[in-house]
């Protein structure tokens, strides 16, 4: 545990610390494909956030809290691993921790989301906390060809990224085995299909698994991490 994760500090570390910025990690437990684990959004998360506070040291305090590794997930139910929760639980839990926080003087906070189902979406941008919100354009354009496609689902763009942090939950042979499949999501949801089966998404995956590396999750988090610097330097000035 590094210095700069919330929880690994003693309580006496933590006083007259009321301006550090507080990243939020949020993720979901659900199925990306037969080669990446549950929890690849979470790490993407947490990766992000851990470089992101990195990056600032010496400029700001930041601060990165323990993850919400449940999301609204219900695209993947027909999957064993999609635990799904409601929106009014994510909402609330949300909430809920960051009035906790703001009841000890930390005002600042931050949600980092890497979990794109709309309903998750649109209850994070709802709550009207500051969000690194991937899907609006302008952070999406700076992403990667498959990530803008839409059609990636455990995928070169995730795989890759996990690849990069925790090799050992990627298996790597079974990886290499998958064919690409073109599943442009966001067209097919907005369409009215609510899960990956009906998308044609058998192995619940899409996107290009096969071509994922280590050095493009490297990569992608660089970019990521530029746009959450971005984000908590407008917070930390209002
Ligand atoms: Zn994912």
């Amino acid at each position: 545990m590094s210095a700069t994760q919330f929880d690994a500090l003693a309580y006496s570390a933590l006083e007259e610390r009321g301006d550090a910025v507080l990243l939020l990690p949020l993720g979901a437990t659900e199925p990306h494909g037969p080669h990446a684990p549950l929890s690849t959004d979470t790490l993407i998360s947490i990766g992000v956030c851990e470089r992101t506070a990195m990056r600032l040291e010496g400029e700001l305090d930041v601060l990165v809290l323990p993850p919400i590794a449940y999301g609204v997930t219900r695209y993947g139910a027909a999957f064993p691993g999609a635990v799904s929760i409601s929106e009014a639980t994510l909402s609330a839990l949300v909430t809920e921790i960051r009035d906790s926080l703001a009841g000890q003087g930390f005002g600042r906070i931050v949600l980092v989301n890497n979990h794109f189902e709309p309903e998750q979406v649109r209850t994070l941008r709802e709550t009207g906390i500051p969000l690194l919100d991937l899907t609006r354009r302008a952070n999406a354009e700076r992403l990667t060809e498959e990530f803008r496609s839409g059609s990636c689902h455990a995928g070169r763009y995730e795989t890759s990224l996990v690849l990069a942090d925790r090799p050992d939950l990627v298996s790597v042979e079974r990886m290499r085995s998958l064919e690409a499949k073109l599943v442009p999501m966001p067209a097919a949801i907005a369409a009215g299909q609510t899960n990956f089966l009906a998308m044609g998404m058998d192995q619940a995956y899409c996107g290009s698994p096969a071509e994922a590396t280590p050095e493009e999750g490297e990569q992608t988090f660089d970019t990521l991490a530029e746009l959450l610097v971005e984000l908590i330097r407008e917070v930390a000035r209002s």
